[in-house]
Parts: C-alpha cells; structure tokens; sequence
C-alpha cells in the first residue's frame, strides 16, 4: 500500500485529491490529513479514509477536532508546528494543498523525508523556489507540478530534451472580469470576482484570477519548475480553458495539452505519475466544442502580470515579498478595505519600498529569512494599506 498524506486536505485541491484516494481504498493507506478552521470535514474524511492522524493548524480548535474523532483512535494534533511535523511522517506521496505561505514549511519538510511532493501550493515555489528545488535534490524527493498550466507544461514535456525548448506559452481564462470594460474594475465588488467562468476553486484563488495574480504567481512558478528565462515564458488569454498550456520548439512545433478543467487530471497525474490510469474525468467533444479563442493579455487591465516579471528579474527574496504583499492585498481586498485596482497599487508600492532597503530582498535563501521578509512585507502593506484606506 502507498503511504499518502494530504496537507489542505479540507479545502478545493484537497477534497479532489481525496475523492481520487477514496475511489482505490484497498491502494492507499492515509498517514496525515491536514486542515485549518473546518474541522467536520477533516474529522469526516480522517474517518472515512482511517487516517492515522488529522491535523488543524489552529491552536483553539484541538478540543473541538478531538472531540469529533472520539472513539476513531485516530490521533489529533493542533497548530503550525503540528502541521509541519506531521510532514515529517514517512509517506511515499504527500498532496501539498494549503492555501498561501503556510504551505511552505511543511512541503519542505516532506521533501527533506525523500519521497514525492505533489505540488498544488504555488506560494512555496514563488517565496522559495530554488530553496524547494535544492531541498528536493539534497534529499532524492520528486516535486511533481500540481497546478494546471505546470503538469500540461511537464506532459508536454516528457521525452523532450529541454535543450530545444524555445518558449513555453501558459494560457489563463481572463477569470471573472477579461470582458469588462477597463473603467468599470476599480468598481469591481468582492462577489463579482469571487465567481470563476471556467474552473471551481477556493475563494482565494479565484479572486486572484480575476486580478491575473494567479498568473502573475505561475509565470514565477514556470521560471521555477522549468529553468526557462522569463523571456521564454508567455501568457496567452484563452476563455475557454481547455488548452492549459503550450511549449514551443526550435523546429516550430508547438505541443499542446488538451483537457477539461477539472483538476482531478492533473492531481491524477501526478498521483499515478509515471503511469496514465483511468481518471473520472469528462472527454472533450471538440467537434460539439467547435471553436477555440485566443488573445494577448493587455497589461494595463492586469498589472500584476508585469509585476511579477520585475519579479523575476529582480530575483534573490523579490518572489517572497511579492506574494506576502498580494495575500495582504487580497486579504484586504475581501475585508472590503481597498478596491480591487488598490491589490496590484498596494504590491507595487511594498516592492518598492522594500527593494530600497539592504537586507531584505537581497538576503539569502533560508526558511528563517523567507519567513522574516514575508513578515515585513505584511507589515509594510498594512501600512500602506491603512494609509489609502485612511
Ligand atoms: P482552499 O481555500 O479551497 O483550501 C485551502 C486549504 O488550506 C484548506 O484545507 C484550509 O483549511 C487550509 N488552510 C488555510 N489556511 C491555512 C493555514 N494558515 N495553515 C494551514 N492550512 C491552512 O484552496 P485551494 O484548494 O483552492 O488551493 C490550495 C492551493 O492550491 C493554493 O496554493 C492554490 O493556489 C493552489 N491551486 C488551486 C487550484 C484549484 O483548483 N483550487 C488550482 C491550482 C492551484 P480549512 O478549509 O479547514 O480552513
Ligand atoms: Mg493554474
């Protein structure tokens, strides 16, 4: 049986993962589930799956979460270090689904135990990429591409020698506002951009796809996974998102990867991973689908794509400040504190702010220093939050 533990498991990635588990029983044994503030689900799944622990990375909520796993022997734990220490626990394949930052001491320590580290929580590669990467290497740990646009871009890949890689073309959807006109999003409210055309997923990144924030992240991520320079990436707009990404090749071919957008593809992918097996997910009818659409992404709509490739240029902890800045934003932005155009103004400004002082950006890349630079970039964009809200 293949040891499987699922960090985040109560949220979007992690109920798909876990419906994928749960349709193999007698293949998979459960170490550790891991959750935050919902925690009948987790007690529900730790259940059902017989996990050998459950997890919630709040404090207060371990008698609540005891008490639901009464009578199971089911251990339970509570709080940060928690979390990150039941990633410490031998699996051979462990889901890292958390939403945000948090996820990125966990997915290391699963990595440093040397298995496979599936990988949804694109924060962790755009805060620390060559810290995870380097932490994959030292310890033998595969990190697989969770992420959509990534695990098209590795199966598009396989076989290839990167050597004749010219660009690799990542498409968005345009999320909840590529329609709008430019005026109307300063007005855009919270309900508006928590509504995805294509894709069901958690509020978060949903808001960040009407903001191109999530493609502004997979940009860093791609440059990341895939050593490609940031020139060699490009954002294509295509509504219908079926296409999830592209690579290009010296001889002109462009191979294309096709599917629906329902994430058990690439989460199954990545679970069975060498193999292709059976996955529950629908065929394409392309002759009832008929046609395929295509645009450039306008900058000026969505600044956060240009953002994030002064990020990349930048390099050493930029990515780390950029995504702390934007999870402040969004935080903001959902509290109904700024408007949705002041997300990518407040991110640019903490960027700034932060790259003029010595220590911060330039800093090496350690947890410690990743977590001390996130620390500052929040606080930074509170103030520069509180300033435009005041
Ligand atoms: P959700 O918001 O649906 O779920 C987030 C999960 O993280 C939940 O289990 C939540 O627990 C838990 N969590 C929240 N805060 C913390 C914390 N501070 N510490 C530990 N755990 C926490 O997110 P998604 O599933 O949508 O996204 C998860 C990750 O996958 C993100 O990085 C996202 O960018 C990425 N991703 C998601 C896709 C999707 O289709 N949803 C597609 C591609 C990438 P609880 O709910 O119990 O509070
Ligand atoms: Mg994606």
């Amino acid at each position: 049986m293949r040891r499987v533990s699922i960090f985040g498991a109560t949220g979007s990635i992690g109920q798909n993962t876990i419906d994928l588990i749960a349709r193999a029983p007698g293949e998979y044994q459960v170490v550790a589930l891991t959750g935050a503030s919902n925690i009948a689900q987790l007690a529900r799944d730790a259940r059902r799956l017989k996990a050998e622990v459950a997890v919630t990375a709040h404090d207060h909520l371990l008698e609540e979460l005891r008490a639901a796993l009464a009578g199971s022997g089911i251990e339970a734990a509570a709080g940060t270090a928690a979390v990150t220490e039941a990633a410490a626990r031998p699996a051979d394949w462990v889901m890292s689904a958390i939403v945000g930052a948090a996820g990125l001491a966990p997915g290391l320590t699963a990595l440093e135990q040397g298995g496979t580290l599936a990988l949804a929580n694109k924060e962790s590669l755009v805060c620390a990429g060559q810290l995870m990467l380097s932490t994959a290497k030292a310890h033998g740990a595969r990190l697989l591409p969770v992420d959509s646009e990534h695990s098209a871009v590795f199966q598009a890949l396989v076989g290839e020698d990167m050597g004749a890689v010219e660009r690799v073309i990542i498409t968005a959807s345009g999320g909840a506002f590529r329609d709008w006109p430019i005026e109307d999003l300063a007005k855009a409210t919270l309900a508006e951009a928590s509504s995805h055309p294509n894709w069901d997923m958690g509020q978060r990144i949903t808001i960040d796809s009407a903001s191109m924030f999530n493609k502004a992240m997979e940009l860093i991520e791609t440059r990341e996974y895939f050593a490609v320079a940031p020139q060699q990436i490009e954002v294509l707009i295509h509504p219908e998102s079926m296409i999830h990404a592209m690579v290009g090749f010296r001889d002109g071919a462009l191979m294309a990867h096709v599917g629906p957008a329902d994430m058990r593809h690439a989460i199954g992918y990545a679970l069975h991973w060498p193999e292709r097996r059976d996955l529950p997910v629908d065929r394409l009818d392309l002759a009832q689908i008929g046609q395929l659409s295509f645009r450039a992404p306008c900058e000026t709509r969505w600044p956060a794509l240009r953002l994030a490739r002064e990020v990349m240029e930048t390099g050493g902890l930029a990515g780390a400040v950029f995504n702390a800045a934007k999870e402040s934003a969004l935080d903001a932005f959902i509290a109904e504190e700024i408007g949705f155009n002041e997300m990518a103004i407040v991110v640019e400004e903490v960027l700034t702010q932060m790259s003029a002082t010595a220590g911060h950006i330039d800093a090496t890349m350690t947890l410690d220093n990743v977590a001390r630079v996130d620390h500052v970039a929040r606080q930074t964009a509170r103030a520069v939050i509180h300033s435009r809200a005041g």
